[in-house]
């Protein structure tokens, strides 16, 4: 990975002349929240607090698509896939999220590879920016692993004080800077390592604590797949599925034809779906594998410390604390069930 010293000005330079050309979205005010979105201007970016509402992911996997078009020809049908076309510039991603979207690029890169996913991801040049300050009191990123971004990214700064330190990971991150960062000094590397040491430990103060040893996890999960906490936590959940709808790492989605009137041509569409809703595990003849909502609970955190940690080697909770804040009845969080569960553990 290549590291560089950048002058703050440089920066605000290169996302102007980026905008000239491509497209670019980032995290802007709306309303009392913030949300990713195109921007048209580097004063709209919001650097660091608040997270946005809904993670960056929505620009891979968006919320709502036509992922094919079919059509009737010669008494056959014809398929079109609808895979991306235009690049695109993600500025201001939190490490949680860069976390986030490498694990679903994995998801969606294994055995049966989404071409559709896969084609936006491609095209995306993702520009990340370390958290000084934690983004809300519900964040647990440094405990679930999410804080540190690795190399999961095309390039990422970090304010040094007087400069961004800049980590091009990909020609497309050293491309953006087009030539306006100096090789990092030994003097840079120094203030840089100074300034993650004081954000760890303002982290560490603020977040709650994780009770078990995290690389456990799923131990403690499968050791306690029988747990009062299920039955307790699911009787005050709604079903909502808030929390899957906000979550960087839910992934799962609905297919469904279209047809036009003419019966000749249509779109398949996909769209969100959630684990924590009531059709979510309904099959054909009606029977439904998890009709409770502690059985969807259960799973659901059984997917982020045990099923997909286990698969992947990281936890699928990457501590954003959206879902902590989205959900009503503040049951969710997979840190606090995890305590729990570690509390009062039957092995
Ligand atoms: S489970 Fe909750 S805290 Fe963890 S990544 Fe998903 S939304 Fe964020
Ligand atoms: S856990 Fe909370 S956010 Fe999730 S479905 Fe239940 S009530 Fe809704």
């Amino acid at each position: 990975m290549k590291q560089y010293a950048v002058e703050k000005p440089g920066i605000r330079k290169s996302v102007e002349e980026i905008l000239k050309e491509e497209k670019v979205y980032a995290p802007v005010k709306q309303e009392n929240f913030a949300n990713y979105s195109k921007i048209h201007s580097y004063e709209e970016i919001i650097w660091g607090p608040p997270q946005t509402v809904i993670p960056p992911k929505k620009y891979f996997l968006p919320a709502s698509e036509n992922i094919l078009a079919f059509r009737k020809r010669d008494g056959e049908f014809e398929v079109e896939p609808l895979n991306a076309t235009e690049e695109i510039v993600l500025f201001g991603v939190h490490p949680c999220d860069l976390n986030a979207i490498y694990l679903i690029d994995q998801i969606f890169a294994e055995k049966n590879r989404d071409v559709n996913y896969l084609s936006k991801r491609e095209r995306a040049v993702l520009i990340g920016v370390d958290c000084l300050v934690p983004c809300a009191p519900e964040a647990v990123c440094l405990r679930m692993d999410g804080l540190n971004p690795r190399d999961r990214f095309d390039l990422f700064l970090t304010d040094i004080g007087d400069l961004y330190f800049a980590e091009a990971a990909s020609q497309k991150g050293e491309e953006f800077l087009r030539g306006r960062g100096k090789p990092a000094l030994e003097s840079d590397v120094r203030k840089l390592s100074a300034v993650r040491i004081r954000r760890d430990e303002l982290f560490d103060r603020e977040e709650k604590q994780l009770l078990p040893d995290y690389p456990d996890l799923p131990g403690l999960m499968k050791k306690n797949y029988v747990h009062a906490v299920w039955e307790e936590h699911g009787a005050k959940c709604y079903g909502c599925g808030s929390c899957n709808m906000v979550c960087p790492t839910c992934y799962c989605f609905d297919v469904e034809d279209y047809m036009r009137a003419d019966l000749e041509s249509g779109v398949r569409k996909r769209f969100w779906d959630g684990c924590m809703l009531e059709d979510f595990a309904r099959v054909a003849s009606g029977e439904n594998f998890r009709e409770e909502r502690s059985d969807r609970l259960r799973h659901r955190t059984n997917r982020k410390l045990n099923y997909l940690f286990d698969k992947w080697g990281q936890s699928f909770c990457t501590g954003c604390g959206r879902c902590i804040k989205a959900c009503l009845t503040h049951i969710v969080s997979p840190l606090e069930i995890a305590n729990e569960i570690f509390q009062k553990r039957v092995v």
